[in-house]
């Protein structure tokens, strides 16, 4: 199984930043380490290009992004030091996600190590977030005729709202997102199919609304690729989750959305999105189970 990696890639913040850098080098070393290793292919991807980015992004936008000409109040939206460094790194995980999706067409399953940045909207960002790696590879694959119509399963616990607004108009990508209602983006965006959980919903209400969710989207999608984000956020000892699942209700998420890409025959690219446990050790078990589980569904 392939897997893209970006970790080498330098993110540059301040000591005490709340952002959880450290998870995406520790990651790639539990998988290097770990049983698995002589199992998977661990590659750097290459960056998106900026016909690539574009096609998902207002222009203007990615210029000044590119050229350090944000606002001051534009970089505090996204919570993170603009710096050149951190915007080829953003460059580079969209780049994973897009070979990620290129691999899984090949082969069934691919995983990018980072990627998820769903709250991205084509000439803003925002939540940590500077580009829309999900869509930026979507259409990235329909450019290339790989793949007409692909849906988009975020798990991640936030609304994956940037990408809900940028394909607002868009009936090639289907969106679906299962989030805690009360999390942050507080101002929600329509995705195509969205399940707003309440506080403290348990492994049970999750698998039980994700079952629904997941059924309902590849029915309507009409998918030729799934890319899951696989968010480590609904944790109950997560920072910002609000949700109460357990690492065996998170593994059981994995496996379903494994089962039914596999069962519709649908290839799937896994990217990470958000974690943010109190323990960074627990984001990273969390991370690494799915992992696992996607390679023990492609065997
Ligand atoms: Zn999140």
């Amino acid at each position: 199984m392939k897997i893209f990696y970006t970790d080498t890639f330098p993110i540059p913040l301040p000591e005490k930043h709340s952002f959880p850098k450290s998870k995406y080098d520790l990651l790639r070393r539990r998988i290097m380490e770990s049983q698995i290793a002589q199992h998977v292919d661990l590659k750097i991807p290459r960056p998106a290009t900026y016909e690539e980015i574009i096609r998902a992004h207002d222009p203007t936008y990615i210029h000044r992004l590119q050229n350090g000409e944000l606002s001051a109040k534009e970089i505090r939206r996204v919570g993170l030091p603009w710096s050149a460094e951190i915007v080829r790194r953003a460059r580079y995980s969209a780049g994973g996600t897009i070979e990620a999706c290129r691999a899984a067409l090949e082969e069934g399953i691919a995983v990018n190590l980072g990627g998820g940045t769903h709250h991205a909207f084509s000439d803003h960002g925002q939540g940590y977030c500077w580009l829309n790696d999900s869509v930026i590879a979507a259409r990235a694959i329909q450019a290339e005729g790989l793949a007409g119509s692909i849906l988009i399963v975020d798990c991640d616990v936030h609304q994956g709202n940037g990408t809900a607004a940028i394909v607002n108009n868009d009936p090639t990508i289907f969106t679906f997102s299962i989030h805690g209602k009360n999390n942050f983006p507080y101002q929600k965006e329509k995705s195509d199919l969205d399940i707003a959980l309440e506080n403290g919903a348990d492994n049970a209400v999750y698998l039980k609304a994700l079952e629904k969710g997941l059924k309902e989207s590849m029915d309507t999608a009409g998918a030729d690729l799934v890319i899951y984000l696989a968010g480590a956020d609904p944790y109950k000892d997560d920072r910002f989750g609000r949700l109460a699942l357990t690492k065996n209700g998170l593994v059981e998420r994995d496996r379903l959305v494994f089962q039914s890409c596999l069962e519709a025959g649908l290839p799937t690219a896994v990217t990470m999105a958000g974690g943010y446990a109190r323990d960074v050790q627990d984001t990273v078990d969390i991370h690494f189970q799915t992992v696992l589980a996607a390679l023990k569904s492609k065997t």
